[in-house]
């Protein structure tokens, strides 16, 4: 698949389609890539395509054409991006929020086998040795890791899948200019569903005190903001002093408000990339909130993120008869 990435991104480049290509580097250490941005065919070999290939690559598009928006005059850049099934759905959301234009975009989509979630190989190495591991090969559904002290652990890529990918029904992009590799859908719906379906069961205190426990771990570092595709705002409300939407302090209440505005902002919008989840240090359960939203949406609203250009988001859509039951007078 490589290969014919970099064939892809060389011919776009020969032929002037493209200033710059969003794609994956090799990371500093293994089981990582890092972001790679290619501005010309000298450095496409530095183009990687694994298993480690997590980050929603979409979060970096909104900037590229903000001070663009800002000065009319400047001339829009033409951006090339691999996406995977789930970059290519925020990509869709940032075109129908008028963040990004289609016309400046090469979407490169990519049918994705998954990634693996590095916690589950560094919990099968480190019950074996307490030593770090030093690299990390794939090969026929295959991980061979290998410590410090040379010591090899072959395991399976499945049991070693990150969970939002394990039953991920949108593995190759809805939009795209070109597709590598055949487009495979799931529809294990229900199965998918299932830990929502669980939660949902349990008393509303419970789900409360779930929901108290696990941010009360927050410490508001914003790495969970700064994954995510859909929190471009240029100043968010947790940022704000004017007015100050919440107080600078490890107070519960001040951390809920953020986690709330945060989680609510995703209606109808998260795409369950998962980039949050592995951003956050602090292990916090934040799927369970995110995917729930994406449940109530696809129930009330019959809308799933991500999945067209035409249909308009629940956010962002008004009707007279709308139910109005939750909004209070000041
Ligand atoms: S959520 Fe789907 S498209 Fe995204 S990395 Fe996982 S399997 Fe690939
Ligand atoms: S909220 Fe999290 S899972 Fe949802 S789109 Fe943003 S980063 Fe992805
Ligand atoms: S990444 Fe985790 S710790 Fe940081 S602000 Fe988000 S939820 Fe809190």
């Amino acid at each position: 698949m490589i290969e014919k990435i970099k064939e892809v991104v060389k011919k776009l480049f020969k032929e002037d389609k493209i200033d710059i290509f969003i794609g994956y580097g090799e990371g500093t250490l293994p089981l990582r890539t890092t972001p790679c941005f290619i501005t010309g065919p000298d450095n496409i070999e530095k183009l990687v395509w694994n298993s480690y290939c997590f980050n929603n690559l979409a979060v970096y598009l909104p900037r590229f054409f903000l001070p663009q928006l800002q000065k009319k005059d400047l001339k829009f850049p033409r951006i090339g991006i691999l996406a995977k099934g789930c970059d290519g759905r925020s990509i869709v959301g940032l075109i129908k929020e008028h963040q990004i234009p289609r016309e400046n975009l090469y979407i490169i989509g990519i049918n994705c086998s998954g990634m693996i979630d590095i916690e589950k190989v560094q919990n099968a190495v480190y019950k074996m040795q307490e030593v770090e591991i030093v690299s990390a090969k794939e090969k026929s559904g295959k991980v061979l890791v290998e410590n410090e002290d040379n010591k090899k652990v072959e395991l399976k890529k499945e049991e070693l899948l990150a969970e939002v990918c394990k039953n991920c029904q949108y593995t190759a992009p809805l939009i795209y200019d070109v597709l590598i590799g055949e487009e495979k859908r799931k529809t294990k719906e229900k199965e998918r569903a299932a830990f929502i379906k669980e939660f949902e069961k349990k008393p509303l205190e419970e789900r409360w005190k779930y929901f108290q426990e696990q941010v009360s771990k927050c410490i508001r570092c914003y790495a969970c903001r700064q994954a995510c595709p859909n929190c471009y705002c240029k100043e968010c409300f947790a940022d704000q002093t004017r007015p100050k939407w919440i107080g600078a302090t490890e107070n519960i209440s001040d951390i809920m408000f953020f986690q709330i505005g945060r989680i609510l902002h995703q209606a109808g919008r998260c795409v369950d990339c998962g980039a949050c989840v592995r951003a956050c240090p602090m292990g916090i359960d934040l799927r369970i909130f995110t995917y729930k939203l994406i449940e109530d949406v696809k129930e009330f609203f019959g809308y799933e993120a991500g999945i067209s250009l035409e249909e308009a988001p629940p956010l962002a859509t008004f009707k007279p008869d709308d139910k109005q039951e939750f909004i209070t007078e000041p």
